[in-house]
């Protein structure tokens, strides 16, 4: 502990503030409400402010950003958009585990730019299907392919344009009006994104299909998407230039069946979804995924204590995931009586786990970028988001109006809609529940909304920017600065 800090790079003042230890002594519980951090010395730009950080001990990433395992949070579309902007996504398990794998490939397969799972339709459609498929998802130019899927020979495409004098009813078949295949200007399977885009311009077209040797369409590139689509320099890569993305299972028999699923689609990061994760359960399957996938990174969690984090570590985990009881839709707390405040939570933690070169992510409880800082200067050095990201374009579902305000749902993952979701084996229920047994399912989540917040391509852009000038007041260059900072000024509010 500092007994003086320096100020302004001139003088010698005695500190004034309190360090973490400090803090944290009384044994009272702090949230992120109850602190603040005093500001520093800057002499550097915001945009200077370097936020690498670790997810696990094998897997750093530029935005110490992630989104939760939760069925209204992550699945496919997120962890894309998560990827590209620095951070990443945990695709949730409360689905069948060849669903969750799907999703896990959909972000390994995916290449900037090109589209790879457009609606299409068959030529035996009829011109008010194009309608219904322009009024759900917003755009009118549908390729058309010999089963109506993905991966089928491509006949032909139909576009606003075809479509224009048409009533919306019309039964009239696209093969009448659509532009057959050998009218089409195509590009060939592995085509680079700035050959495709050049074809695009040349051929002043809307969209450019990309097909196999067998023709059957594989992918397909908008040019709208294109005058819009942007460089992520900060898009976190594997050593194979795909993105990252992680997956959350349970600790049952039955998760090793969907762990060896995911492992196959690629998965990089599996996270072990459990509310308190200080089980003999977890224990055993952190070591068998150690001997059967040594590669594979895991996060163990969740964790509040030093001694939880100890058995974890001990078994072998590449970071922790931290919270009980801190979400937003959760009533843990309340119903268990067990959990503790996040701040104090993540301090006790981190300066546990620390020592033995273990990450820390801070989960649930962020509710503004100011948070997100306070959970870094308290040692974590990721954070996991779920209300956040909820109501986001890229979140799982769809949106909705009330009192005239545009909404989509956002539900606690041990709510009892989420718990008794049909038509899957997945884990929301296996979250809360150690024992194979249990028959009566208690709630420790809740469901509710979140107002529209557009795009995670414009919202994480936001939050990271907005933490860089966080890390500026304080005076630290970099997330690591940042967690180093603790040791010498925090103030608690009253
Ligand atoms: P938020 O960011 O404050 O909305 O919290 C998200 C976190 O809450 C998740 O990452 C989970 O750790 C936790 N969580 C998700 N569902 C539930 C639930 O039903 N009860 C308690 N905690 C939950």
């Amino acid at each position: 502990m500092a007994d003086y800090l320096i100020c302004g790079g001139t003088s010698y003042v005695p500190e004034d503030g309190n360090t973490g230890a400090q803090m944290f002594a009384s044994g009272e519980g702090l949230t992120y409400q109850d602190f603040i951090i005093l500001p520093g010395f800057i002499d550097f730009t915001a945009d200077e402010v370097d936020l690498t950080s670790a997810l696990t001990k094998k897997i750093s990433l530029k935005a110490p950003l992630v989104s939760s395992p939760m069925d209204t949070v992550t699945e496919s579309e997120m962890a894309i958009a998560m990827a590209l902007c620095g951070g990443i996504g945990i695709i949730h398990h409360n689905c069948n585990p060849d669903i969750q794998a799907q999703e896990v490939m959909k972000v390994k397969k995916y290449k900037h730019g090109f589209i790879r799972d457009p609606v299409c339709l068959t030529p035996d459609h009829r011109v008010s299907d194009v309608f219904e498929v322009k009024k759900r998802h917003g755009f009118g130019g549908i390729p058309i392919t010999e089963d109506g899927k993905m991966g089928s020979r491509l006949m032909g495409i139909v576009t606003s344009r075809d479509i224009d004098f048409l009533e919306p009813n019309s039964d009239k078949l696209l093969s009448e009006i659509m532009t057959p295949f050998d009218d089409l200007v195509t590009a060939p399977a592995g085509v680079s994104l700035d050959k495709a885009n050049e074809i695009l311009q040349r051929s002043k077209k809307g969209k450019l299909p990309i097909i196999n040797e067998h023709f059957e369409l594989v992918a397909l590139i908008a040019r709208t998407d294109l005058k819009k689509s942007r460089n992520f320099p900060n898009a976190s890569y594997d050593a194979n230039n795909q993105l990252l993305v992680g997956a959350a299972i349970g600790t049952r028999e039955t998760d090793k069946v969907r762990l060896q699923m995911l492992v196959h689609a690629g998965v990089d990061v599996v996270v072990l979804d459990s509310s308190q994760g200080n089980s003999i359960y977890q224990i055993n399957l952190i070591r068998y995924i150690k001997s059967t996938y040594p590669e594979l990174q895991i996060i163990g969690g969740n964790v509040v204590t030093a001694a939880q984090a100890k058995n974890l570590i001990d078994a072998g985990v590449d970071g922790l995931r931290v919270g009980m009881g801190a979400g937003s839709i959760c009533i843990t707390q309340e119903v268990m009586a067990v959990g503790r405040p996040q701040a104090t939570a993540v301090y006790k933690v981190a300066e546990y786990a620390r020592r033995f070169g273990v990450p820390v992510m801070a989960d649930g409880g962020i509710s503004s970028v100011g948070h997100i800082i306070k959970a870094l200067s308290l040692g974590a050095s990721t954070v996991m988001m779920g209300s956040m990201l909820a109501g986001t374009s890229e979140a799982p579902g769809e949106y909705f109006f009330s009192n005239g305000v545009r909404l989509k749902k956002y539900r606690g993952m041990g709510s009892l809609e989420a718990m008794e979701c049909k038509g899957n084996s997945g884990g929301a229920a296996d979250r809360y529940f150690h024992g194979e047994g249990d028959t009566i399912k208690v709630a420790q989540g809740v469901s509710g909304s979140i107002v529209d917040k557009g795009s995670i391509l414009r919202f994480l852009p936001y939050l990271v920017s907005g933490i860089q000038h966080g890390c500026q007041d304080i005076g630290s260059k970099s997330c690591s600065m940042l967690s180093e900072w603790k040791q010498e000024n925090l103030e608690l509010v009253s």
